[in-house]
């Protein structure tokens, strides 16, 4: 089988769109490795396409890559959203650096989902994570 992959970058528009899903933007920029900002991140997303196995390390590595080669982004982050991947790439609006933290927001949707599967209250949890967050940082 003969393996073609193909990158497409995302328009300012359909970035903005995809990053209105809060599925896809679950996993978000958090911090700059280089300058140690926080705040705004300009994103930059890429929709794979193409015959390929991303099950595949040797997919993966393909991609990261041409990521560096032709665009000069060496961290990357691989995302599947509605049966599509896609590479998820922040870049520091202050620095200008690629080389971005990501993490995951721990937001609402996220405190409900959890209260749901352990059958305790969300203001319980919410309260016993910050007291966590408190005691390890
Ligand atoms: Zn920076």
């Amino acid at each position: 089988m003969d393996r073609t992959i193909r990158i497409a970058e995302l328009s300012k528009k359909e970035v903005d769109d995809i990053l209105r899903s809060k599925k896809f933007n679950r996993l978000a920029p958090v911090s700059c490795h280089a300058c140690g900002h926080k705040g705004i991140f300009k994103r930059r997303i890429f929709k794979i396409g193409g015959v390929y196995d991303m099950g595949d390390d040797e997919a993966q590595n393909l991609l990261r890559h041409h990521m560096k080669q032709t665009l000069n982004l060496g961290y990357i982050h691989f995302k599947v959203h509605k049966n599509t991947d896609y590479i998820d790439v922040a870049s520091c609006s202050k620095c200008g650096s690629n080389k971005v933290a990501f993490d995951i927001e721990l937001n609402d949707e996220i405190f409900e989902e959890v209260a749901k599967r352990l059958n305790i209250p969300k203001d319980k949890i919410q309260s016993d994570m910050q007291a966590i967050l408190k005691r390890i940082s």
